[in-house]
């Protein structure tokens, strides 16, 4: 199916049943409202010339125009562009040119961000770029009254020359170790992906989903939206972005079954200080992946969110995401403590990141997959392509992994990440683990920094439970001296207020790591 006769087939089952909710604006759509919605803006492109191939950017924090967006490119065949609500002028002005947009839907202003104003500042230097429409504004009605000139059949017709193989959608990945990359993915590629998420934690028409997670990336726009739609199930936005007390206070009035989050979002929500008051009866399941989910924040979301099948996947952006799943029936050892096994008609091998030999069940190292998943490629980037695709279509993830002898797999961390301390080498997840457990340890993150002794050091950022009251480097290593070898042991330890994040939720290891580069005190 193209996403545009999948959704199709969701308003001919469940027309009355609800398809979208905007809290903030207590704007609601039933899959007939969302459908006729999608197709106004479909012909409203259309009426506007946008051709098969076509490059529509968006650019807007979570509301519901994005859904209608992503929706109607597809339907129309034209190639989305989703951009970092966090950007500022000159990196949107990369994406606008690199991709060649023609068409920008943006969010007018949210927080800090005025987009209309960086638009305005970049805009004579984007020849490609027709028009731009800003959501809540006028120019985005005039937009949808482009509409009238286009007819369904019109409509149609263009819908009659798709295939499920073109590409419909360039995702930028989170830019966590270096510049962003443009992954070009298909219809077959997401829309497969969306479903056999929602498939493997059992979504119905049921269901509800509360999606805290930003929609620019692939764990929002195919892990929540596709995964809802492919389903029948309702998407409900809880608040243009991550605010931890709105996520709950969603998850409350609108009875959601299923909540989304990276593990610092349900870090934020445990640790609200009226957690305890929200009603989270009606959860069910949720999905945690993005980054490493910390087995002791998995157990707390099983005991206290009343999420017994939540969910965690692991996947990266230039897989439409998402390669291993946990299952809807697994045991707590495999919910918690591994990112689950392979989704159906994906493969998943790990080899020695030099020889490139396959190495057997219980080894680490790099993680590589197979399948419909894998992208097209980087828009315009084939060298940078062939790198990490090779003859045999197997993409090279640049993640480290143990794929043990049940199927399930784990991630020891990212090759990038690897610390490597007087020849030994260092997982820096393995004692982010360990230092979870700490008492007076909220969150932590653990990086190599230069060292003229040992070529790297350890050195562990941690955001104190208490303020007040942070940890002593000393805490640190007597903490771990009972239990991790003497070479894995932090030998700095920094008190920080927060990390420096990706608009997707990851923590910037190179950005603590350049910033903590010098000498120590
Ligand atoms: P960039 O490629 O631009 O540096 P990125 O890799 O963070 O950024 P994404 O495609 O959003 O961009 O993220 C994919 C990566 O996220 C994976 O390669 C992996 O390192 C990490 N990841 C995703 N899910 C999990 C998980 N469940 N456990 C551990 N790591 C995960
Ligand atoms: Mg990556």
């Amino acid at each position: 199916d193209t996403i545009g006769a999948n959704l199709d087939r969701a308003i001919a089952a469940f027309p009355d049943r609800e398809a979208l909710v905007d809290v903030p604006s207590q704007r609601r759509w039933t899959y007939a409202e969302f459908g006729a919605a999608v197709g106004e803006l479909a012909r409203a492109l259309l009426g506007r010339g946008v051709a098969k191939g076509d490059r529509v950017g968006i650019w807007a924090v979570n509301c519901p125009e994005w859904l209608l967006v992503q929706y109607a490119t597809a339907r129309i065949g034209a190639i989305m562009v989703n951009i970092n609500p966090a950007y500022r002028a000159h990196e949107v002005e990369f994406v606008l040119r690199q991709s060649g947009i023609s068409v920008l839907v943006a969010s007018l202003a949210h927080r800090t961000s005025d987009y209309r104003a960086l638009v305005e500042e970049v805009r004579a230097r984007c020849p490609e770029l027709r028009s731009v429409h800003y959501i809540g504004d006028p120019s985005w009605r005039e937009l949808l009254a482009s509409a009238s000139k286009v007819t369904v059949d019109q409509l149609a017709a263009r819908e009659a020359g798709l295939s499920c193989d073109d590409p419909i959608n360039i995702q930028y990945t989170s830019g966590t170790t270096g510049f962003p990359k443009g992954a070009t993915l298909s219809h077959h590629n997401i829309l497969n992906n969306g479903y056999f998420v929602g498939e493997t934690v059992g979504y119905t028409e049921q269901d509800r989903l509360c999606l805290p997670v930003p929609f620019y990336h692939c764990f929002g726009m195919v892990m929540g939206n596709l995964g809802a739609t492919s389903h029948g199930a309702c998407v409900v936005i809880p608040a243009p972005s991550f605010d931890a007390g709105a996520t709950l206070r969603a998850v409350e009035r609108e009875r959601c079954t299923s909540l989304y989050g990276v593990p610092t979002m349900f870090i934020a929500e445990l640790n609200l200080p009226d957690f305890a008051s929200y009603d989270l009866s009606s959860l069910r399941t949720g999905i945690m992946a993005g980054s490493p989910c910390p087995v002791e924040v998995m157990k707390r979301v099983v005991a206290e969110m009343n999420m017994a099948e939540v969910s965690i996947c692991y996947g990266m952006t230039e897989t439409s995401p998402v390669s291993t799943q946990t299952r809807r029936d697994d045991n707590l050892e495999r919910r918690t403590g591994t990112v689950g096994r392979a989704l159906p008609h994906i493969e998943v091998k790990v080899i020695d990141p030099v020889s490139g030999v396959t190495l057997p069940r219980g080894t680490a190292g790099e993680l590589c997959t197979r399948g419909y998943s894998v992208m097209l490629g980087y828009w315009n980037e084939p060298e940078r392509t062939a790198e990490v695709i090779d003859a045999g279509r197997w993409m090279h993830t640049g993640d480290l992994a143990v794929i043990r002898d049940d199927g399930y797999a784990q991630i020891v961390g990212r090759i990038k990440d690897m610390i490597i301390r007087g020849g030994e080498n260092v997982s820096p997840r393995e004692i982010e683990e360990f230092l979870y457990g700490h008492p007076k340890v909220a969150d932590v993150q653990v990086v190599g920094v230069p060292d003229e002794k040992y070529g790297e050091e350890i050195l562990a950022c941690v955001i104190p439970r208490d303020p007040a009251d942070p940890p002593a480097l000393e805490d640190i290593v007597s903490y771990c001296r009972e239990r991790l070898a003497h070479y894995k042991i932090p030998r700095r330890v920094e008190i920080v207020a927060e990390f420096p994040m990706t608009v997707s939720g990851k923590v910037r290891k190179i950005e603590l790591r350049e910033r903590f580069s010098g000498p120590s005190g």
